[in-house]
């Protein structure tokens, strides 16, 4: 079991600016008082009553400390400690200072697959690692993938937010509606039991959208984008894919398959010819062959918009939640707030839109 230390986070960390916003709190970081060492401080408020949508339950945040701590890989997050008071829970994690990946590519004025497949092969072996201790994450998506740092010019991948990843036990179905849309393979959205293969899908459309800057199920609605998901309707357009290798649609077909025993596990991408060439032929073709940076911009661009549109939304209602509860004041002017702080009154499905906040669909 995991231990989830009594004292009062403030009284070891210095709480310093929002590095970023989730479901159900917010990221800032942190300053070690003995040391100095900034790490990343995820602040979760807990659910204080059965049947609130306000919060987290506490034992959904046991779950992925519980994963975090299985979790020692140079391209995963590494979790510290973890702090617990009545209302919060508040993670101490690496602090991963580089950004979002999609980010850090969308600076480039060019990028060839060689240079995209570097990124690649390190989430494919955090995935890996990941997959090997029967651990898939479910909620693998460009907000998700993020850079160690902005200095080096070779930074490492670190794959974050493991709120939805899932421990499998041996002969345990598992099953789960959970996840962003776009990213979603049809077994989840079918409710059909579940593996890591279900990752495998995600890494697929991960890659179809950094090679073309298109998202390959992507409608204007989430149902759209569904059915499109189930009904297995994607092309390579050529228009967005002139630049592609055709070695790089091969790998992304052998992963957008409708049936997840099919699906390559992490371990056969890495051996794939797209990461790993083994004729001088495939290696010239990956190095011919480059990103369409103009489209993947655009992408990344509508990307943030959405992803500012949302947080702007959440601002609005927590501003209308105030204006209704006036004459209660602030209890702290530095309280940490998040969607979860007001009920969603609106009917929706529940599960599938549970990560609308940071959906880009
Ligand atoms: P979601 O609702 O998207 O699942 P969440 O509540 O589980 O979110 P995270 O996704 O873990 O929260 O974190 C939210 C944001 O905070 C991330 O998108 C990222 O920008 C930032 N963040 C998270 N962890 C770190 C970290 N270790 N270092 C730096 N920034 C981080």
């Amino acid at each position: 079991m995991a231990v989830f230390k009594p004292e009062n986070v403030e009284d070891f960390y210095e709480i310093g600016d929002v590095l970023g916003s989730g479901h159900f709190g917010q990221v800032r970081q942190v300053r070690e008082q003995t040391t100095g060492t900034c790490w990343a401080g995820k602040f979760l408020k807990i659910r204080k009553m059965a049947g609130s949508r306000l919060g987290v339950d506490r034992s959904s945040v046991e779950h992925e400390v519980e994963i975090l701590q299985a979790l020692h890989h140079p391209n995963i997050v590494i979790l510290k400690d973890v702090f617990e008071s009545r209302a919060e829970v508040v993670l101490i994690l690496e602090l991963v200072s580089g950004g979002e990946l999609f980010d850090f590519i969308a600076e480039k004025e060019n990028l060839l697959e060689s240079e995209a497949i570097e990124f690649m092969k390190q989430i494919l072996e955090g995935l890996g690692f990941m997959h090997s201790k029967k651990i898939a994450h479910f909620d693998l998506k460009p907000e998700n993938i993020m850079l160690s740092n902005k200095v080096s010019p070779d930074p490492n991948i670190k794959l974050i937010d493991f709120g939805l990843a899932h421990r499998f036990q041996q002969s345990k179905e598992y099953r789960s509606t959970s996840g962003t849309p776009q990213y979603i393979a049809p077994e989840v959205i079918n409710n059909e039991p579940l593996g890591m293969a279900a990752d495998m899908w995600s890494i697929g459309v991960i890659t179809y959208i950094l090679l073309s800057g298109l998202s390959p199920f992507q409608s204007d609605t989430d149902e759209g984008t569904l059915k499109n998901i189930i009904a297995m309707k994607y092309e390579f357009f050529s228009q967005y894919f002139s630049t592609t290798s055709s070695i790089a649609k091969d790998f992304i077909q052998k992963l957008l398959i409708k049936n997840p025993n099919d699906r390559m596990t992490a371990e056969e991408c890495l051996l794939h010819p797209w990461i790993k060439p083994i004729t001088r032929k495939q290696v010239a073709n990956r190095n011919r062959s480059s990103i369409n940076m103009k489209n993947f911009k655009k992408f990344n661009a509508k990307r943030k918009w959405k992803m500012s549109y949302n947080i702007v939304l959440m601002c609005n209602r927590l501003i209308q939640l105030k204006l209704l509860c006036k004459g209660s004041s602030d209890p702290d002017p530095r309280q940490r707030q998040c969607e979860s702080d007001t009920e969603d009154t609106e009917s929706k499905p529940a599960s599938l839109l549970r990560r609308r906040l940071s959906s880009s669909s």
